[in-house]
């Protein structure tokens, strides 16, 4: 394997890291005190690219290839403190157009590909219900046809980028009596009739990344509306929900690699008992581990992009690296606070904000314990 970059690839990874820290951070304290996303920022990052990155040039896309795509992920993750925004981001690329990219018809990805590479439409996927989320395929929501379309009935919950998207890829069975068979994806216009976006709720982080409800009451979707093939909903969830494990958490590296340089600053200059306190071994230790803990995960990364650019990489190497990924951005974000005393815990700090983004990340796109089962399933116990 071989992770060295080309020039290119470095220029392309600090011109991203420049674009962040300019055009990305600004009211980050007072816009994550009021839970505001956004847009002028989504738009700026449609605008540099960033929402094309693996999709196809053809449609607008950057057509870069995975390990690319990870590092200009790491390099927004280095310059952009706004966690929010990257996670509508993510969950815009992995869940919602990856899906479409995949296994859209041309009429799909060229009315609703484009839209989110040129940043006009805001997509997400919806799966989790108020009765499924980690046991996702027994989902409730249901879609039946009818003359030439179908009607869906249910509820989807903690659906990120509701507030503010454009469409929807949403899961649903058309037939209950045959389990996950039944699943069928659906492609649905925010304006359709029957569908209910729910208010934003309030969250305890990545608070910039809108969530809410969506109700389907009578919902009538024409036949175009279905992505892929009935039944073959396992399918495309199975592929984007890998995509985003494998992939979602890229920017992790870089607010990582960004927390540790700021951690040694402040360890360097900050004296108590006559010393700077890296001095202390305590301290000293701490920083240590967010050094090894960045730079394995880095490395754990770039293997499963290097194997998705061979046609590779596995279930198990989605969720390690979604597993390795969340765990040690949520202990980096609590060592950095604990060498920074006291001022880490202030708002001001900007460092309390990163502990309360990185616990999200065990949680969505399967939590830690449901990556574990996974990884335990593939060692075949
Ligand atoms: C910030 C955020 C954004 C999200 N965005 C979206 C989105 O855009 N679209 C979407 O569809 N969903 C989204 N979700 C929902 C997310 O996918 C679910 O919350 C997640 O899958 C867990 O489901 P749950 O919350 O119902 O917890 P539950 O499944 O009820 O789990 C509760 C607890 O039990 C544990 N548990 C459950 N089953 C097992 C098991 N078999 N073995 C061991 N432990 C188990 C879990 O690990 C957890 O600790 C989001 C969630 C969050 C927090």
């Amino acid at each position: 394997m071989d992770f060295s970059w080309s020039d290119e690839q470095l220029a392309y990874r600090q011109a991203v890291v420049e674009f962040a820290q300019k055009e990305l951070n600004s009211r980050l304290i007072e816009r994550d005190h009021d839970s505001e996303f956004s847009r002028e920022a989504w738009q700026k990052c449609a605008d540099f690219g960033l929402l094309g990155l693996p999709f196809d040039v053809e449609l607008g896309g950057q057509g870069a290839d995975y390990l690319t795509t990870m590092l200009a992920m790491e390099a927004l993750g280095y310059g952009c403190r706004d966690n929010g925004l990257i996670f509508s981001l993510g969950a815009h690329l992995w869940s919602g157009a990856t899906p479409i990219a995949r296994f859209g018809t041309p009429e799909q990805k060229d009315r609703y590909l484009r839209g989110m590479i040129d940043g006009s439409l805001i997509a997400v996927q919806g799966m989790t219900e108020p009765g499924s989320g980690s046991d996702a395929y027994s989902l409730a929501t249901t879609a039946t046809e009818d003359g030439d379309g179908w009607v869906l009935n249910g509820s989807k919950t903690f659906i990120t980028n509701a507030p503010v998207a454009d469409v929807f890829v949403v899961f649903v069975s058309v037939d209950r009596s045959k389990g996950w068979l039944g699943l069928t994806a659906f492609i649905v216009d925010r304006d359709t009739p029957g569908l209910t976006v729910g208010k934003p709720f309030h969250k305890m982080g990545i608070r910039t990344s809108p969530m809410s409800e969506l109700i389907f009451e009578d919902c009538r979707l024409p036949a175009e509306s279905m992505l892929a093939k009935r039944g073959s909903g396992m399918m495309v969830f199975n592929h984007s929900i890998e995509h985003e494990r494998g992939a979602i958490l890229a920017h992790t590296v870089g607010t990582m690699e960004r927390q540790l340089e700021e951690a040694v600053a402040y360890a360097r200059q900050r004296k108590q008992f006559g010393q700077t306190i890296g001095k202390f071994q305590a301290v000293s230790h701490r920083l240590v581990d967010m050094k090894v803990r960045l730079e394995s995960a880095r490395l754990l990364m770039y293997r499963l992009g290097w194997e998705w650019d061979r046609g590779g990489g596995k279930a198990i190497d989605a969720s390690m690296v979604k597993l390795v990924l969340s765990e040690s951005w949520v202990q980096s974000s609590l060592d950095a606070m604990a060498v920074h005393g006291a001022y880490g815990y202030m708002s001001e700090s900007q460092i309390e904000r990163e502990v309360r983004d990185a616990l999200a990340s065990r949680i969505y796109s399967g939590t830690s314990d449901i990556q574990k089962n996974i990884i335990a399933s593939q060692m075949k116990l």
